[in-house]
This record gives structure tokens, C-alpha cells and sequence, in this order.
């Protein structure tokens, strides 16, 4: 089946999303998910699947030793999968924890009853790696090291190709939480040393929200074939054997985020990984402009920063008030999202979706107005 090209409604509109996911999607991914009517166990359809797991392994230039696994569901679902799926009894999951997602690694553990050691790390900091190292090698039963790429609720960006290296050099697997990397910032799973890496549809690479998946290694994917199942439905194994032998999904996929993910995958590889990559740096230079002339300070510092998440701090000035200022940008078509942070009070401007440079001043404009509107002094102070 091939998609058919279709036209958006002159009434569907496209704002400017700034949240973390789902991000802001093109025209024509849209329109995709508007298909004939068809079975999900037609060849047809199973075509475009498999089609989305060859592609999903080539956005991180695996080969054939790389296989891709889908779920219906949002990201968190691909944590779940990992992480109960991949130890077996009697085994450790080291979390390096420096974030709310990080965090979730931690949670997803305890609900599994998986023991995890918990390495809690400054938020605002990446891991010392030199107590990485110590503590895989006292903990010779660490089956899986799990890291967020990039904590989404601060914008920091984890060291994954040192991590990587030192779990591989102790025999652990190397599980690293991309979904809000994935498709934006270059990875290669080689040369980052991923075992296994996950997103979801609707962030990076500016789809429709309903799929997730799982890249990894086949060999270590087959090696938990006899491993104690601690769930039915996201199971890794049980999902990749099925895939592998019926050439379709086990359970009902969402058709149409199917269709949006055919799309959306064939224009990030018509863009190509770089020219994506360097908008999203315009992107972020635009940011950094923006915040210049209003004042505003960043909560990390710019080397620790992707660039794909910008935390700000909130100002010291009554008339903030963030909901105020979300509603005033809304109305204008354009979204921002708090913070995710304990006990600092910050905002995020997420720099994800399908946006050039141009959307981002624009957004700020409007972000000018609402600051203006609300009676915030400019430049913001602290
Ligand atoms: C968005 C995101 C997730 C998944 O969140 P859902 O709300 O379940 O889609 C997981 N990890 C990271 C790092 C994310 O940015």
C-alpha cells in the first residue's frame, strides 16, 4: 500500500508547539493519516510496519544487528518494556538519576520489584564517571545501566558514549532513554555504544502520539528469550519473537500514527540527519537571542544544554504569573510548558517540532507581548 497523498483542511491549524512532545507536525504529516479503510493483518499494512522498523533502526545507523520492537502506547511504555524485560531475576538495574526521567527508570524498578541501585546526581549536573565505574565494579551483578539522553525536564545532556563504554566494560546492557533526542540530534548506536535506545512517534521525529519503540541489539533482545516474563503485554521478547515470525504487530496497532510515522520518517531522511540537526541549532541560537534581550536566565549552564530544552528560570517580578502567560500565548497559537523541577520555579521552551528559526522569533514575539500585557518589567529581573 502506498500512502496517498491527501490535503489538510483549510481549518486545521498549526501552532507553534514549544512543549516537549508532542511536537508540532507538517502539513503533510497531517494529512497522512487520513487512508483508505483497512485491516492492520493485511499484508498491505504489514508492509508499512516492517517498512517503519527498518527505518527507525537506520535514523540511528544500526544494521542488521539492530532490530526495532513497537508498542501502542507514549514513551513511558518503552521504560516499562526495558527495564522489565532485560534483567534477569536475581540482577541489578544501576540508574544514573539525575532527572524526571531518570527518576521514572527508578520507579519503573520498584513497581517490577527489579532491584535498582539508585544514583542520585545533582540535577543540574552530569554523572561522575569515575564513581560510575566504581560502582559497576563492585556491583558485578548490574545486568542494565539506564540514563536519560537528555533529562526533558531541564535540558541536560548525559555523556551516553562514556556511559556506554563503561557498561560494556563491565557486562552490563546500556539502555539510554533518547525519546526526546531521538531524530533531532545525531546518534550513531556504534559509535555512542548503545545497547538499546527508545522514543516515540510524536517528538522528534514530529509525528502523531500513540507509538513507541525500543531500538537494540538482536543478540540481547534473544538472549532474555528464557528470562522470567514479568509482564504480558510489554514484554520485549514476546513482542519481537511474534513480529519475527509473522512478519506483523501481535497486538492492534494504532493505524493511523502508523500512517503519520511512514510520513513523518520520509521527510526526516529528505531533510538528512544533518540538515535537521543545524535547524534545530538555528533554532536554539534564536533562543539564546531572545532570552539576551528579555533577560532571562537559563537554570543550566550553556555547555551542559542539547539545546532542544531551554529551562528558565522564572522571574522575581509579581505581575509573573505563568499561567497567565501560558493562556496569553495560547490564545495566540503558540504553547509553552512549566517546569519539572522540585523546588526551583522554572518554564521550558522546547525547541522539538517541525519549526525553523522563524517560528521561534516569532513565538517570542508573542512572548514579548504577553510579558508587556501581564505588566512584567523588561528586562525581566531576578
Ligand atoms: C517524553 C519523554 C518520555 C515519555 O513520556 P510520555 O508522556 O509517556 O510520552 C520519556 N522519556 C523522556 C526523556 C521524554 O522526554
Amino acid at each position: 500500500m502506498v500512502l496517498k497523498e491527501q490535503k489538510v483542511s483549510k481549518t486545521v491549524k498549526r501552532t507553534i508547539l514549544l512543549n516537549p512532545g508532542p511536537s508540532t507536525t507538517t502539513e503533510t504529516v497531517k494529512a497522512s493519516l487520513i487512508q483508505d479503510d483497512i485491516c492492520h493483518r493485511e499484508e498491505e499494512f504489514a508492509q508499512i510496519v516492517r517498512g517503519i522498523c527498518d527505518d527507525l533502526v537506520k535514523v540511528v545507523h544500526g544494521k542488521s544487528d539492530y532490530s526495532a520492537v513497537l508498542f501502542a502506547g507514549s514513551g513511558t511504555i518503552i521504560i516499562d518494556v526495558a527495564l522489565n524485560s532485560l534483567v534477569p531475576d536475581g540482577k541489578k538495574v544501576l540508574v544514573l538519576n539525575n532527572g524526571a526521567y531518570s527518576q521514572r527508570g527508578v520507579d519503573v524498578c520498584k513497581y517490577f520489584r527489579i532491584p535498582v541501585i539508585d544514583m542520585k546526581i545533582d540535577i543540574l549536573d552530569t554523572p561522575d564517571l569515575a564513581l560510575v565505574e566504581k560502582t559497576l565494579k563492585e556491583n558485578p551483578d548490574i545486568a542494565v545501566v539506564f540514563t536519560a539522553h537528555q533529562e526533558t525536564g531541564t535540558g541536560l545532556l548525559n555523556p551516553i558514549r562514556e556511559i556506554g563504554a563503561l557498561s560494556r566494560k563491565y557486562k552490563a546492557i546500556f539502555v539510554t532513554d533518547s525519546t526526546s533526542t531521538y531524530g533531532v540530534m545525531p546518534m550513531n548506536v556504534y559509535d555512542d555504544n548503545i545497547d538499546f535506545c527508545m522514543a516515540s512517534s510524536q517528538k522528534g521525529l514530529n509525528a502523531f502520539t500513540g507509538l513507541s519503540f525500543i531500538v537494540g541489539k538482536t543478540s540481547e533482545i534473544e538472549k532474555t528469550k528464557d528470562y522470567q516474563a514479568r509482564s504480558y503485554y510489554t514484554n520485549l521478547w514476546r513482542q519481537y519473537d511474534f513480529f519475527k515470525k509473522n512478519k506483523q504487530m501481535h497486538f492492534t496497532p494504532p493505524v493511523q500514527i502508523m500512517y503519520s510515522l511512514a510520513q513523518a520518517l520520509k521527510e526526516h531522511f529528505a531533510e538528512g540527519e544533518q540538515a535537521k540537526w543545524k535547524r534545530f541549532r538555528d533554532g536554539y541560537k534564536v533562543i539564546r537571542e531572545e532570552m539576551a534581550k528579555l533577560g532571562f536566565k537559563d537554570i543550566l549552564p550553556e555547555d551542559k544544554q542539547t539545546g532542544l530544552v531551554v529551562g528558565i528560570l522564572n522571574p522575581k517580578d509579581p505581575n509573573f504569573d505563568f499561567n497567565k502567560i501560558h493562556d496569553y500565548l495560547y490564545e495566540k497559537g503558540v504553547t509553552i510548558y512549566p517546569g519539572k523541577i522540585a523546588d526551583l520555579e522554572t518554564f521550558r521552551v522546547c525547541n522539538l517540532g517541525s519549526l525553523g528559526p522563524d517560528d521561534i522569533r516569532d513565538a517570542f514575539k508573542v512572548l514579548t507581548d504577553a510579558l508587556k500585557a501581564c505588566g512584567v518589567a523588561l528586562p525581566v529581573k531576578y
